[in-house]
């Protein structure tokens, strides 16, 4: 899987885009659903119990609570669905999910290039689904190509964590101590 820090600098960058300065507070509610995914990692099927498109209804579940359904808006809702699909979306691109599982145990795998080669400029887009029984049992136990949840590989995961944090803080911090300074 791309790693959690990747998945949270995505999230942060989502965001910091789509809210204003002064939502602080819902702004780190909806960290969460930009990770939550990789919870099936501890129990069920990772890559299929909670990385399926089923998954995105999660939300609406918050507006069958009498108490919270005045006070959420429905544009955080929105960004909740926003957040867990771009997560399904990134890890669709390295290994696959299982999209429509407990339905189907296809595994979309998808392939996205854009550049210059020997022919000159090419683009191409495809998904694997090589999926079957034995994919989710591959899931089940991860194998040498599922072997572990990492944070950060690597430097340029790192600089984009950065970024993303640097972003969240510009957007929401700082209007904050221009509030409070005199
Ligand atoms: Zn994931």
């Amino acid at each position: 899987m791309p790693d959690t820090g990747l998945h949270l600098a995505i999230t942060l960058f989502i965001i910091a885009s789509c809210m204003s300065g002064e939502e602080l507070k819902p702004a780190i509610g909806l960290i969460p659903f930009g990770l939550l995914c990789d919870l099936d990692s501890l129990f069920g099927i990772h890559r299929a119990t909670l990385h399926n498109v089923f998954i995105i209804a999660l939300p609406l579940i918050f507006m069958a609570v009498p108490q919270l359904r005045d006070k959420i808006k429905l544009r955080w809702l929105a960004l909740a669905d926003i957040l867990i699909a771009s997560h399904i979306l990134l890890d669709a691109f390295y290994n696959g999910v299982f999209l429509f599982y407990p339905l189907s145990v296809d595994n979309y795998n998808l392939r996205f290039w854009f550049g210059l080669n020997e022919a000159g400029p090419g683009i191409s887009f495809s998904w694997f689904v090589p999926g079957n029984v034995e994919e989710v049992h591959y899931a089940v136990k991860p194998s040498p190509s599922v072997p572990e949840i990492g944070i950060i590989s690597n430097g340029i995961e790192l600089i984009i964590l950065v970024s993303a944090i640097f972003s969240f803080i510009m957007r929401f911090l700082a209007p904050f101590t221009r509030a409070r300074s005199p």
